[in-house]
């Protein structure tokens, strides 16, 4: 999906009001105390410039899922408190999204000031895209623009909604994502290489096939490296398997080599007598597994192979684990992967993916890679080639 969408500095903002969509879903702990606030840094780039360029800053987001009711539990509040902080001056809470209290700060905003609209889930009809609610959302304002991308593969009020009623464009958040991931699916530094991992097939299938029409190379790992293993009659014991993608993983591999993509499988893996941290485990001789073991990291012969074929790439593309990198006895296949992208000079790396993201952090590699999505739902479906309705409903350039 190519993405050409005009962003907050391809439209005049000054003295407007702009109702920008964030991602401010962080992390709590049980007094409602932010644990980190990632989030809301990272959403300051978009707001500083509106503010800087004379706008009025309607922000809003949802925080947890509080079913479509108001809760105090998931009220913003800490949000707007945060927020206040980094920015220097009181960013209000309105009492709701679109209610009369939301209308009355909004309109008594001055340039350069921001206010907050509280949880915009306290409102059953934003997940499911009301378009009164988003029409009272958007009257709240002259200007959308979308920044919270990790929300784009939803077609909510607030994330695509509001588009229909207001001219809509992407945040500096959004804008690096399509840019990055969007030149990297279609127009990108050679040879393209893709690491896929994690648990399991069936969740990669349509990264797979669209990453197949793109790349030069793909490297398996991961749990679902064992679907394929079987599927090209080798043992795996008692390793992840998907007994019914089968023939799926033998089409692929069929598929692969028809088009003259390379197809990495592992050599060799890790196999532990049981899925724990401190399980005894072996690095088995080549790609079978003894049937009382299961396959919890890629081995030695494995990590050679793949360091070699990450060698000399220019983009490198990553969704999977490469192990139970969550156990540290088998995350070194995965570290050893994260080594070998970061060493790679003028390589652009791409880690999307939840728990792809969360390895690389955890293992310490994160601030070395060209670009760590910030969606995990929404970065999968952006490397399967769907549209995202909270970026498809922005204003082309
Ligand atoms: P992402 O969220 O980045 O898309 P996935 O959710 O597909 O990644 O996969 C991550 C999970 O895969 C991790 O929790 C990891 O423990 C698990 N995993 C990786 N390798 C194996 C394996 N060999 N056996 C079982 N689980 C694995
Ligand atoms: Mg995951």
């Amino acid at each position: 999906m190519k993405y050409d969408k005009k962003s907050v500095e391809d439209i005049d903002v000054h003295g407007k009001k702009v109702l920008v969509r964030c991602d401010f879903n962080v992390p709590q702990d049980e007094t409602g105390k932010i644990t980190n606030d990632k989030r809301i840094v990272a959403s300051i780039p978009t707001i500083r410039y509106l503010l800087d360029h004379h706008a009025k800053v309607i922000l809003c987001s949802h925080l947890g899922r509080p079913k479509g009711k108001f809760d105090l539990k998931y009220s913003l509040k800490p949000v707007a408190e945060s927020l206040s902080k980094i920015l220097g001056f009181t960013v209000k809470l309105a009492p709701d999204a679109i209610g009369e209290g939301a209308k009355n700060l909004a309109e008594s905003l001055r340039e350069g000031e921001a206010i907050l609209l509280e949880n915009v889930r306290f409102y059953p009809e934003e997940e499911a895209n009301d378009p009164e609610f988003a029409k009272k959302l958007a009257s709240l304002a002259d200007i959308y623009v979308n920044d919270a991308f990790g929300t784009s593969h939803r077609a909510h009020a607030s994330t695509a909604g509001v588009a229909a009623f207001l001219p809509a464009v992407c945040g500096y958040l959004i804008q690096k994502e399509i840019t990055v991931m969007g030149s990297a699916l279609e127009n990108p530094k050679r040879p393209l290489v893709a690491i896929l991992g994690g648990a399991k097939v069936s969740d990669k299938i349509g990264v797979i096939n669209n990453l197949l029409e793109k790349c030069d190379t793909i490297i398996i790992g991961g749990g679902m490296g064992y679907t394929f293993l079987k599927a090209l009659g080798k043992e795996i014991g008692k390793s992840l398997l998907e007994a019914d993608k089968l023939d799926y993983a033998r089409d692929m591999v069929k598929k692969a080599s028809e088009k003259g993509v390379k197809f990495l499988l592992p050599k060799d893996s890790l196999a532990a007598d049981s899925f724990a941290a401190d399980s005894p485990f072996i690095a088995t001789e080549d790609e079978n597994i003894p049937a009382d073991k299961m396959g919890l990291d890629i081995g030695p012969k494995t990590i050679e192979a793949y360091r070699n074929a990450i060698k000399g790439a220019g983009t490198v593309i990553w969704n999977g684990p490469m192990g139970v990198f969550e156990f540290d006895a088998f995350s070194m296949g995965t570290s050893a992967i994260a080594e070998a992208i970061v060493n790679e000079k003028g390589v652009i790396s791409i880690i999307g993916g939840g728990d792809s993201v969360s390895a690389v952090k955890k293992l310490g590699y994160s601030d070395r890679m060209t670009h760590i999505s910030t969606g995990g739902g929404a970065s999968l479906e952006f490397l399967e080639g769907i549209e995202l309705p909270g970026i498809a409903c922005l204003l082309d350039k």
